[in-house]
């Protein structure tokens, strides 16, 4: 069941690609800046955004993908645009959406880059986000076996340099524990990966919504004029994201009110779902995923919400 989003992401995959002319890409490849790009998945068929950098000297990807085929279709848009050197591919999170066709950029030059609790996290957490070693399938375990591990990581923060450009990579808490925001300084551009998702229900599977909240108001503050790349859904502003703080604002102040009104289990879901729905129930993916985040809230209220194990910090 908790791999439901993802199942439902790949049925609408598969209805959207019967629909669509054979040569449309999986995604639409959108210009930001000169050298930036948006890689927005077009009806499931990429699984997940991503996203273009080229500097002067080499180019940057962040994410690579859920489907094979769309990380393929990426590669070859970027042989287009630039006979550059891939040279990084940055992976926001461990989620296998984000991350299935590293091998693929790998294999094409690049070295994979994430937040140290990824290189932990890459295989186990993935496996049981895909319902564990029976559920998920000999595909699915083969992909996790095979998958390229990050190569470097970082605890806090990072920066790289692409020739005439800067990336800088930054560790928030929230949608993983694992999660990193790839600013480009000078595009005032934030690649946010899960941290925001525009008008679309989140997956919480591995999240803190507390911790998430703070982090989406430190993402938008002093930054008005900025736009955001989100992991699903088109290009926001500072309002969408601040739009997507609300829905978790709302949803854990309902979970809060319901529990302490002593209301607990299938009451308690009902009247935090049936209040959610009249805010945000025509936003993307409600169906699929509002009542796992009413459970997911509720289960925070009892103290028994289920997050990965960090590795130990550092300092
Ligand atoms: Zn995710």
């Amino acid at each position: 069941m908790k791999a439901s989003w993802l199942l439902g992401l790949a049925w609408v995959g598969m209805l959207a690609h019967a629909q669509e002319p054979p040569a449309a890409l999986p995604f639409k490849l959108e210009p930001l800046a000169p050298g930036v790009y948006a890689a927005i998945d077009q009806g499931g068929r990429a699984g997940a955004n991503a996203g273009v950098i080229i500097g002067s000297e080499a180019i940057a990807i962040v994410d690579s993908f859920y489907r094979p085929e769309a990380t393929r279709a990426l590669l070859a848009e970027v042989r287009k645009l630039s006979p550059l050197p891939l040279r990084y591919l940055i992976n926001t999170h461990h989620h296998i959406d984000h991350v299935a066709g590293n091998a693929q950029l790998v294999a094409a030059g690049a070295l994979v880059i994430a937040h140290r609790n990824v290189q932990a996290w890459q295989h186990g957490e993935n496996l049981r986000l895909l319902g564990g070693e029976e559920k998920a399938g000999a595909a699915a375990r083969e992909l996790l076996a095979t998958l390229p591990q990050p190569q470097l990581s970082y605890q806090q923060a990072l920066e790289l340099e692409l020739g005439g450009r800067k990336l800088l990579l930054r560790h928030y808490p929230g949608h993983t524990g694992g999660d990193t925001v790839v600013a480009v300084p000078d595009a005032q551009l934030l690649f946010t990966g899960d941290l925001f998702w525009r008008r679309s229900i989140p997956n919480l599977i591995d999240a803190r919504s507390g911790d998430w909240i703070a982090t989406l108001e430190r993402l938008t503050r002093g930054r008005a004029q900025a736009r955001f790349v989100p992991g699903h859904g088109e290009v926001g502003d500072s309002a969408d994201v601040q739009a997507f703080r609300a829905y978790l604002t709302t949803l854990r102040e309902l979970a809060g009110q319901a529990w302490a009104q002593g209301l607990r289990g299938e009451e308690a879901q009902a009247q935090v779902l049936k209040a959610l729905a009249e805010r945000f129930g025509d936003w993307a993916y409600f169906k699929g995923l509002a009542a796992a985040n009413v459970r997911d809230a509720l289960a925070e209220q009892a103290g028994s919400k289920r997050v990965p194990t960090p590795l130990v910090e550092l300092d």
